[in-house]
């Protein structure tokens, strides 16, 4: 049977995986805690990524080598960049791209030394397959939730955004440097910490992946408010469901 990986940005989402796992064990690689065990009948490896670009490149090279897995289904928050992509609103990502890469003028600027590209890709049908959990699950949020944080975080009709996601080692907090990136990248909808290494890992092993993000922050100067209370409230819960609508369904 397929095995699946499980990798959540944050320690409240994978809590959240971990309780829909009867059957979990886990196993430390790299110093890093993965979990074994069972999700809606399929087996699972469930672990946390750790921040930024390296964390997540040898997560998902120890997930590939160490635990065969062969495929992998991140969840985690991001900010978002493109008008209209606003806080409670979910981007699935169809490509990738490393935002602070730069090797010019060796290499075009965002270019992969020795890859040629700047961009990776998604698996398409796994990302297809994620899109409609997501979206299943944000028509039952307000049932979820409740009305109270609804209206707290001004969460009315929250969309599901598929294209470009960007990931670079910053946490991005100010307005400045918000639009900085979206006028170098003008098509990108929402900016993180661990996609596009995902991305480059599992390009490297031709093994699928598929990413959704729930947006926390605007990456403007608001960030840094926003960010720990919509983790608290929402993102945590909102991706164990996406998870389980997925595995339930698939
Ligand atoms: N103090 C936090 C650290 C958060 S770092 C903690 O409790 O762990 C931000 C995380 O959320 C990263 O994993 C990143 O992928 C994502 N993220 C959310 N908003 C972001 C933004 N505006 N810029 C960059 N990453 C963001």
């Amino acid at each position: 049977m397929t095995i699946t990986a499980i990798v959540s940005a944050l320690h409240e989402e994978l809590a959240a995986v971990l309780d829909l796992m009867p059957d979990e064990q886990q196993q430390t690689v790299g110093g890093r805690a993965f979990w074994r065990g069972h999700l809606h009948g399929h087996d699972v490896v469930a672990v946390l990524s750790g921040i930024g670009k390296v964390a997540a490149a040898t997560t998902a090279a120890a997930l590939i080598e160490r635990f065969g897995v062969q495929r992998i289904v991140f969840t985690g928050v991001a900010g978002g960049l493109a008008p209209g992509v606003n806080v409670g609103d979910v981007v699935v990502a169809r490509h990738f791209l490393q935002h602070d890469m730069d090797a010019s003028p060796l290499f075009p600027r965002h270019e992969v030394p020795g890859y040629g590209r700047s961009r990776f890709d998604a698996d398409a049908g796994l990302s297809a397959r994620l899109a409609l959990a997501s979206e299943q699950v944000l028509r039952e949020l307000p049932a979820r939730l409740g009305a109270g944080v609804m209206q707290a975080f001004k969460l009315e009709a929250p969309r599901c955004h598929q294209g470009l996601l960007i990931s670079g080692d910053r946490f991005v907090s100010s307005t400045a440097e918000s639009l900085t990136l979206r006028e170098a990248l003008p098509e990108a909808l929402a900016v993180e910490m661990e996609g596009a290494a995902f991305a480059q890992v599992c390009h490297d092993y031709g093994v699928p992946l598929a990413v959704v993000r729930t947006i926390s922050d605007r990456a403007d100067d608001a960030a840094h408010v926003d960010f720990p209370r919509f983790l608290r409230e929402v993102a945590s819960r909102y991706s164990a469901a996406v998870i389980e609508t997925l595995l339930r369904e698939t």
